[in-house]
């Protein structure tokens, strides 16, 4: 069975590789599509000369990172780097909670360092050159930190947690971690704008004039009762603006891009504010945490199947990611990581479904936004946003269908559009 399982091992590492190349490659075939003639309008022949320029720096980049990504961890893999860090891990400690945390610790902070030098190219070659990075090597260096520890923290905490599961309760283990995480789940998605974007942003609230008086008398018109609308210090990184809704209950609330206030008029904003409080309409939130959790279930219930100390497909799973037909005694990690391996094809599915129902979302956000006669503003918004980001106006429908959360800016402008003419 090791041996087939190794095959299976490098069939799914590959598809899943050599899929998302494919992707990619069709969508550079369509860099250079001419534009919906009446679409092309909005955007100048510089604007879309620099567009192109853009896209294909991005695509040249990702294609290399992806790649030596892609080799180096298989290389590590296929030469039983897992193997040796378990041996070097269990003979250290034989607390499974702590061998646990070590493993994925030293994983992390491996592809963390390795992708330093990418991410520095990325912010302040390739973004800088494209005028985008406003990111000093401080505000940089401080992410990294940040990042670090609240992956330590959070991440750790709850690994901890499910480590600590697994063992008092072994038959019940799927049941009870998805209860847990449902709690953290829903609480981290209430609380998300004060722990996690305030260890990262400053948000202040909007000061007092004709933008919150404005803001003030659409929420009214719309039924909206607005708590508090934020505005975050994107600029403190990038040029690229944006603004969403966050929280829910009593936690709800909007927050604003200081960049998408510098970039857009007035009733660019209150539109796609309109879109924002859309979402909230339709309870966007609410469901997408309903997914969330469903899919959480679903995996968990797979994963027990796969890290039950008694069966034998166990042990054969983790002598493959280990590398090692010798290895004699289960661990949880090796468990963990294998059949996030094994079940990367589902995953791809899910993700599929996800990203589907989240363009599905937006498009009725935009309807929002259009039903109350913001479809001009909310147009003229977007297009001002892709002006400025660079966005790809012409991605292939297949990478749309793949990896897009948003549906591209021609196929909104087209809804909308078409909304309009209907009432
Ligand atoms: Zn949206």
């Amino acid at each position: 069975m090791y041996s087939e399982l190794t095959l299976i091992f490098i069939i799914l590492l590959l598809f899943g590789f050599i899929l998302e190349k494919l992707l990619e490659l069709l969508n550079i075939s369509y860099f250079k599509k001419p534009l919906n003639s009446e679409f092309a309008h909005y955007f100048s022949a510089e604007n879309q000369q620099a567009n192109l320029l853009y896209k294909q720096s991005k695509a040249r980049f990702g294609l290399i990172q992806s790649t030596l990504g892609f080799i180096f961890t298989f290389l590590i893999w296929k030469f039983a780097g897992l193997g040796f860090l378990t041996q070097l891990i269990t003979s250290f400690t034989s607390s499974e909670i702590l061998q646990t945390l070590l493993f994925f610790g030293v994983i992390a902070l491996g592809s963390s360092l390795v992708s330093i030098p990418f991410s520095l190219y990325f912010h302040f070659v390739l973004e800088e050159k494209f005028g985008f990075n406003k990111m000093t090597i401080k505000v940089f260096i401080a992410d990294l930190f940040k990042s670090g520890l609240l992956a330590l923290v959070l991440g750790g905490g709850i690994m901890a947690l499910i480590v600590w599961v697994y063992l008092a309760f072994p038959t019940s283990f799927w049941w009870i971690v998805w209860i847990l995480i449902t709690v953290v789940m829903v609480f981290m998605s209430a609380f998300y704008a004060q722990i996690i974007l305030s260890v990262f942003n400053k948000l202040t609230e909007l000061e007092d004039g004709a933008l919150k008086d404005a803001i003030e008398t659409m929420a009214q018109k719309l039924g909206f009762e607005l708590n508090r609308i934020y505005v975050i210090d994107g600029s403190k990184r990038s040029t690229k603006a944006n603004a969403f809704f966050t929280g829910f209950g009593r936690q709800k609330r909007i927050v604003l891009y200081d960049t998408l206030i510098n970039d857009l008029e007035t009733n660019e904003i209150l539109a796609v504010l309109a879109h924002e409080i859309g979402h909230y309409k339709h309870r966007h939130t609410i469901k997408g945490m309903i997914l969330g959790i469903l899919q959480t279930g679903i995996l968990l219930y797979f994963l027990s199947l796969f890290i039950n100390p008694e069966s034998l497909l166990t042990l054969e799973l983790n002598r493959v990611v280990a590398q090692d037909d010798s290895l004699t005694q289960p661990a949880f990690f090796l468990g963990l990581l294998g059949f996030g391996i094994l079940f990367s094809p589902i995953s791809t599915i899910i993700e599929l479904v996800t990203n589907a129902i989240s363009r599905k979302f937006e498009y009725q956000a935009d309807a929002f936004a259009t039903k109350n006669g913001l479809a001009d503003s909310m147009i003229s918004g977007l297009v001002k946003l892709s002006e400025k980001s660079l966005s790809n106006l012409n991605p292939h429908p297949l990478y749309v269908f793949f990896n897009y959360s948003h549906p591209p800016l021609l196929a909104r402008w087209t809804a909308m559009k078409q909304g309009e003419n209907i009432i």
